[in-house]
């Protein structure tokens, strides 16, 4: 049912009959919305927008290159509702461990203060999303539901939903590509309507696309009006008044409890320049990808993999300012052939392989992924887990994963290939599903992606499993001392 303002009377003070049945809206309605008939809008003055549009954060938790955020603000006045919702799945909180969700909490956190600073809010409900929209379309005037495409299958239900949800309502609802280079269902359309199985396919296909998008400019905050919840809206969904914390969840710190990592978009643009003037020490001594070549275990946390993973920094702007330093630096003349941003490609690669193929996490069911008869040994993936295997160097990666939420991807390299095709043998599902548990980045189809291929499951196929990385001569090469380790 959906309420309709008629009448002359202001909008703070209005008449409110249900669409269907505006001849026989009564108060028998009322007890059933748990509203009353003549309904006070929190607008405070006459001629105040009377539409709502919701901005819907699920990732892309971020101001800054937010094509969602400028259309959700922009059109005839309305009233703006940003909002992000815990439905148990949303943002990857279905497997979450404390870290990542400290570091969501916190991205969430930021956002909000940002939002009450121009006079707003980030509101933090509770339930299933399409009913929240039902709800909020049958108490408030909804007309708008603006969010940034979550191209990953295990969100095609819940996106559908709230798109049928809208659409039976005559809500208008608009998806954004902007976590992404380029549309992933693009990309595999320019391929002919399969996913490029190699990486250099992909590379070939998305250089028919052209270049990503460049950023899209900040919002203008003029004119945007903030609306409220009514008090039985808060009620019903259950909003939190302020960010709660991991132990809300019922989450606890685990191992020696070292925070490096920090979310939110204020310190992944903090991040962001510092990363940019390493990058640009390296371009001027012809380095590329230094973290990458020159890895340092225990270096300062400049990696941007999990505020790209909750969008707290898009990728097209971390793409677009490598490129343009670049090409400042090597005065517009980039040597030929070199791939300063081949990681986020790789990232890219991954999210495209996953778009039409729901069983990309697992082996049997995933079209893509050889069938590898893999050990059960629950004793030695316990070992593995808790960093007990007796390598050093295996032990204390899995260490620092467990309690700080992130290590080094030659670390990940080497403790995936170790559970793996190197020494256990165990399944990659297994490790694939402690990651996703304890990385902060943990991303469905980056980490599944990740794992199948270092353990030789899945794309080209062709790595050389005689070539596994050495879990005591890696270690040592990496890290001579033994401080990492200590
Ligand atoms: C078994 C395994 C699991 C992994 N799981 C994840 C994961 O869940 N989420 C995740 O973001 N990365 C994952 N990675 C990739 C990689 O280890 C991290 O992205 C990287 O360590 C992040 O550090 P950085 O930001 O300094 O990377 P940089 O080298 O600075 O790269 C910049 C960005 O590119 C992307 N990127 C880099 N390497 C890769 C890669 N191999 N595959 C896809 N994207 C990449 C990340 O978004 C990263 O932040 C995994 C790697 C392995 C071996």
């Amino acid at each position: 049912m959906r309420i309709q303002c008629i009448g002359r009377s202001p909008p703070h003070a209005r008449v409110i009959v249900p669409r269907e049945a505006p001849v026989t809206w009564t108060a028998t309605y009322a007890p059933a919305l748990g509203a009353p008939v003549i309904q006070q809008r929190q607008w405070p003055t006459m001629n105040r927008p009377v539409q709502m549009s919701v901005l819907w954060f699920r990732h892309g938790l971020r101001l800054h290159d937010n094509p969602a955020l400028l259309d959700a603000i922009s059109g005839p006045p309305s009233m703006f509702f940003p909002i992000f919702i815990f439905d148990g799945e949303s943002a990857g909180t279905k497997v979450i461990g404390f870290n990542r969700m400290r570091f969501l909490l916190e991205s969430l956190a930021d956002l909000d203060r940002q939002l009450r600073s121009r006079g707003g809010r980030l509101w933090l409900l509770r339930g299933d999303p399409s009913k929240i929209f039902q709800r909020l379309w049958e108490e408030l005037a909804l007309t708008k539901v603006c969010f940034e495409q979550d191209c990953e299958p295990i969100w095609n239900e819940r996106d559908q939903s709230v798109r049928a949800t809208c659409a039976e309502r005559g809500v208008r609802c608009e998806e954004f590509v902007s976590h992404t280079l380029w549309d992933p269902k693009a990309v595999i359309y320019a391929n002919g309507g399969l996913p490029p199985l190699t990486y250099q396919m992909f590379l070939h296909t998305v250089s028919t696309l052209g270049e990503p998008p460049r950023p899209v400019e900040d919002p203008d905050w003029t004119g945007v009006t903030f609306g409220t919840l009514p008090p039985r809206l808060v009620k019903e969904f259950q909003v939190f008044d302020e960010v709660p914390k991991p132990e809300y969840f019922g989450l606890s710190q685990p191992g020696y409890g070292l925070v490096r990592w920090i979310g939110g978009e204020t310190r992944a643009l903090q991040h962001l320049r510092e990363r940019l003037t390493q990058e640009e020490q390296a371009f001027r001594k012809g380095i590329i990808l230094p973290n990458q070549s020159r890895p340092d275990l225990l270096g300062p946390p400049t990696s941007q993999s999990a505020a790209l993973r909750y969008g707290c920094l898009s990728v097209r702007r971390f793409y677009w300012n490598l490129h343009d330093l670049f090409n400042a630096v090597s005065q517009g003349d980039p040597p030929a052939g070199l791939n300063i941003s081949g990681q986020l490609i790789w990232r890219e690669y991954f999210y495209t392989m996953s778009v039409y193929n729901p069983h990309y996490a697992e082996m049997s069911a995933n079209p893509i992924c050889l069938d590898v008869p893999w050990d059960k040994n629950p004793t030695f993936l316990e070992k593995w887990k808790k960093g007990q295997t007796g390598f050093p160097f295996i032990d204390a990666a899995m260490r620092q994963l467990v309690s700080e939420g992130w290590i080094h991807h030659v670390a990940r390299n080497s403790v995936a290939c170790f559970l793996t095709r190197g020494d256990l043998w165990i399944s990659w599902e297994d490790g694939l599903a402690f990651f996703l548990e304890h990385l902060i980045d943990a991303d469905w189809s980056v980490c599944a992606g990740n794992w199948m291929w270092v353990s030789s499951s899945a794309f080209e196929q062709l790595l050389d499993c005689s070539k596994c990385l050495c879990p005591v001569n890696y270690g040592r090469r990496l890290d001579p001392w033994g401080e990492y380790i200590k």
